[in-house]
């Protein structure tokens, strides 16, 4: 199969793309490299079946080869990356880059996966979070370029399901970590890990009671294939993440723990829109995919750990 990863440098873009070289696939990563690293796709150049396009999806260009599948992965995931200056580009990403790739995918007759995001639920008022609910977001916020842009994109794939006949896939993907993650990436477990590997403070945004459920990367991967490969009946939304819950306090302990850092927690102010409890209810990944994660966030926080401190002491 010939099959097209948009955002294939980033974090979970390039995790993807080695994953679906081991089966007999062709793989075009295309990214622009906003926040993906080429670093990350070394390893993958030499493969002949691997191509990489430096390419937006906010803009319109035509691939010449037939595309079996798409999975779009293309929009920066880190609010340090997609709020600020870049807040306008997030949501053109968001929703041009939805319709640019759905217009291939129709073009191509190709089935198309969307990562959409937990970020569609806002600031929770049901918990855990099933994919019937509806959401609370502040639609005029910080956050609501990525929050909308994602609500926006996931209304797109239904019309063009709808009213196009395009065979649609849609997952929401609850916090994520791993290799692959940039040093700078700004979220909560590459900032502590670094933070307690070179013991500086550890940076608590807030008092720490806010809540979050990590999934390791290699179970994430594994869902986005069984859901790509599902049933033509099964759009989604189907929620994807580890239900394990941690306040961001304990996760700060545990990761002082586990590296045997000399680093303190210092208290920083909790921004804007930042939702106080996550955690996904996956029946409907377990009913329909049969997937649940298998990697406990013991297990993922030493495979973490161990990539960062190859990085942090190298660079
Ligand atoms: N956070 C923190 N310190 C950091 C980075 C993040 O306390 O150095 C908090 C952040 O305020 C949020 C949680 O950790 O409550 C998860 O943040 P992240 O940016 O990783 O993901 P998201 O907010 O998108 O879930």
């Amino acid at each position: 199969m010939k099959i097209l990863v948009t955002g294939g440098t980033g974090f979970l873009g390039s995790n993807l793309c080695r994953h679906l070289l081991q089966g007999e696939n062709k793989v075009i990563c295309l990214d622009n490299n906003y926040t993906g690293n080429l670093g990350n796709i070394t390893e993958l150049m030499d493969n002949p079946n691997f191509e990489y396009l430096n390419l937006d999806v906010t803009e319109q260009w035509n691939i010449s080869e037939k595309i079996d599948q798409i999975y779009n992965l293309a929009c920066p995931a880190s609010p340090k990356y997609y709020q600020g200056k870049h807040s306008i580009q997030t949501t053109k990403t968001c929703v041009y880059g939805a319709i640019n790739m759905l217009e291939l995918a129709k073009r191509n007759n190709a089935v198309i996966l969307q990562t959409s995001t937990s970020e569609i639920y806002g600031e929770p008022k049901e918990h855990p979070q099933t994919e019937s609910y509806r959401g609370n977001v502040n639609p005029i916020g910080i956050r609501s370029c990525y929050d909308e842009g994602k609500r926006c994109a996931e209304s797109l794939f239904f019309d063009y399901w709808r009213y196009e006949g395009v065979n649609i896939k849609v997952v929401r993907i609850f916090n994520t970590y791993g290799p692959n993650m940039a040093l700078d990436d700004g979220r909560v477990i590459s900032n502590f890990i670094c933070q307690a590997l070179n013991n500086q403070n550890i940076t608590i945004y807030g008092d720490g009671s806010q809540t979050r459920s990590f999934c390791y990367v290699d179970d994430l991967i594994k869902a986005l294939i069984l859901m790509m490969n599902s049933g033509k009946s099964f759009t989604g939304p189907v929620n994807l993440g580890n239900p394990q819950e941690f306040s961001i306090k304990e996760l700060a302990e545990k990761i002082i723990a586990k590296t045997n850092s000399n680093s303190r927690i210092i208290f920083k102010a909790l921004p804007l829109d930042d939702p106080t409890r996550r955690r996904p209810d996956i029946s409907l990944a377990l009913e329909k995919l049969s997937w649940q994660p298998k990697i406990g966030i013991d297990e993922g926080l030493d495979k973490t750990i161990e990539y960062f401190r190859k990085i942090c002491f190298k660079e």
